[in-house]
């Protein structure tokens, strides 16, 4: 017995060091890219229920390594980690807003770590990019997930409210896969929530999913918020989130996140209120 429980922990050690390894050598890789600036920004349209039209989109950053993209669900924890996720939030804050001035009236929402929110610099920053480029503070969304929430330190409080001061908008991103509660909803006041994909996944095939879809949009209109559902693949799931009260859809069935030049290709001719 004692010969397997060591040979269990060697196995166990092995692993986690090939892992430590694997961290440290993509962190090295993204302190390179970001040197480089390539991290990228690609484009999702946020879309009007009704019409379809566009009203914004979404940034969300590319990573093309050479040894092939990398998923954002993977170097975003490294760059958290790291202590890179405020230089990287900050090169896609830039990248969306240089371009954004470009389309006029476009809306651009950002993704904004939890951690940026700490810094006490971040509302300035953010003023002096939107400055740098005139671009409309009420044009940007700030996307904000509930870890914000949970970790009630001041300094992400008051870079809300210093946000919100400016005029930018502030919203609640992948509300229902987690804790964020209705009272934080109430106490944030933010401008607008995203319904996570995980709420939408399914309700074709399950009736209670879709109660619970159908109850979620209202419960957050029922606070004056307004509701964007994302993760919209399919006919069925526009149509049953437009009909539950969601006035704005975002999902591949609309369309993928698209490079600048495919935005501009295919969206940019049409207006949205
Ligand atoms: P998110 O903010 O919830 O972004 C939506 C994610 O869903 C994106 O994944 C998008 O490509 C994907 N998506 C869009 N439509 C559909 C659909 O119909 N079906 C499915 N299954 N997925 C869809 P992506 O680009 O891989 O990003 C993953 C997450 O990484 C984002 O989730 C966000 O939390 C984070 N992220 C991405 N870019 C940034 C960034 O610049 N800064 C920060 N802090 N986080 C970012
Ligand atoms: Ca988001
Ligand atoms: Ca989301
Ligand atoms: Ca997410």
């Amino acid at each position: 017995a004692k010969h397997g429980s060591d040979g269990a922990t060697v196995v166990f050690h092995a692993q986690m060091e090939a892992e430590l390894i694997e961290q440290a050598k993509l962190e090295q890789q993204l302190v390179e890219a970001l040197d480089r600036r390539e991290i990228k920004a690609a484009f999702q349209p946020v879309v009007d229920a009704r019409s379809g039209d566009l009203c914004g989109v979404e940034a969300l950053a590319r990573w093309n390594s050479e040894s092939g993209p990398i998923a954002p669900d993977v170097f975003i924890p490294v760059a958290e980690r790291a202590g890179l996720i405020g230089i990287l939030g900050s090169q896609i804050l830039e990248e969306a807003v240089a371009q954004g001035s470009r389309w006029p009236g476009l809306h651009i929402a950002v993704n904004v770590s939890p951690l940026q929110l700490r810094n006490r610099y971040f509302a300035g920053g953010l003023k002096a990019t939107l400055d740098k480029f005139g671009f409309e503070p009420n044009r940007l969304t700030i996307e904000l997930t509930e870890g914000v929430l949970i970790s009630n330190a001041d300094q992400a409080k008051r870079s809300i409210s210093e946000i919100k001061a400016l005029g930018i908008k502030v919203a609640l991103d992948d509300f229902g896969s987690g804790f964020a509660s209705i009272g934080s909803l109430r106490q944030f006041r933010f401008d607008r929530v995203k319904l996570d994909k995980s709420l939408v996944a399914n309700i074709e095939h399950d009736a209670q999913a879709a109660k619970v879809l159908d109850a979620t949009i209202k419960l957050v209109n029922a606070l004056g918020v307004p509701v964007t559902v994302e993760g919209i693949e399919n006919r069925h799931q526009a149509e049953f989130a437009r009909q539950a009260g969601s006035h704005q859809l975002q999902g591949y069935w609309f369309s993928k996140p698209l490079s600048k030049e495919e935005l501009a290709e295919r969206f940019l001719r049409r207006d949205c209120l």
